[in-house]
């Protein structure tokens, strides 16, 4: 089916407070635009330097997410512009990207990537390290970067129990922190949920979900 097709039948299908990122990495600037004009205004990609590519060739009213892994040299060339950064997992990464914010004058929205898999490949905090991050010192004061949620991946498995457990668990964490409420600390987002398991994240609380394969088809 074309990209447009595919992308307002899954916006259909989804409830009015739940955000779509339409995942576009690896997918040529030509199909990203198929979706742009099919009124799509959030992409995600994974890799910095494809989604700075991007973010030059395309219309500038776009917000750009970064679902992937961050590496802390490389956070300068995406500082300028990005618009949500979905994987942050260490203070480390936080305080280079607070320093990148101050210098390109803004406020980056983040979100804590929260490791709820099976898998030992998957990247995230855990719970102790969540109340860690969020109670240290250096986390406290920094004033250019805002915590807006939690993202996590469920494990790559066809057992839905097993992905449901991991979603709830995600969902439960949001909740024991969300009373945390300071000037870098707003929490309101819970990204989880991608194309083969969006449906059961919703119904576990998510609101925002992550859509590559079935808006743009196979990588
Ligand atoms: C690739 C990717 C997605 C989208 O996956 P699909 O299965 O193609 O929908 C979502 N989240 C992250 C972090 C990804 O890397």
């Amino acid at each position: 089916m074309p990209i447009a097709e595919n992308l307002l039948k899954i916006k259909e299908s989804l409830p009015e407070q739940v955000t779509l990122v339409a995942v576009s990495k690896t997918k040529p600037v030509s199909d990203l635009m198929q979706a742009y004009n099919a009124g799509q205004r959030i992409f995600g990609e994974n890799k910095i330097q494809e989604m700075v590519d991007k973010w030059e060739q395309m219309p500038k009213n776009i917000a750009w997410h970064m679902i992937g892994h961050v590496q802390t040299n490389k956070v300068k060339y995406m500082a300028p512009f990005v618009s949500l950064i979905h994987g942050v997992d260490s203070l480390k990464l936080l305080v280079e990207i607070n320093k990148q914010a101050l210098k390109n004058n803004r406020i980056i929205d983040c979100l804590l990537q929260i490791y709820i898999a099976e898998e030992e490949s998957k990247f995230g905090l855990d719970e102790q390290e969540l109340q860690q991050l969020l109670s240290s010192p250096t986390f406290t004061q920094m004033k250019n970067i805002k915590i807006v949620g939690l993202m996590g991946m469920a494990t790559f498995t066809n057992d839905q129990n097993q992905i449901k457990k991991e979603f709830t668990h995600l969902k439960s964490m949001f909740d024991n922190i969300q009373k945390l409420e300071t000037t870098n600390c707003q929490l309101s987002t819970i990204s989880m949920g991608m194309s083969g398991d969006y449906s059961l994240a919703i119904e576990c609380g998510s609101t925002m979900v992550r859509i590559g394969s079935s808006i743009f088809g196979g990588r």
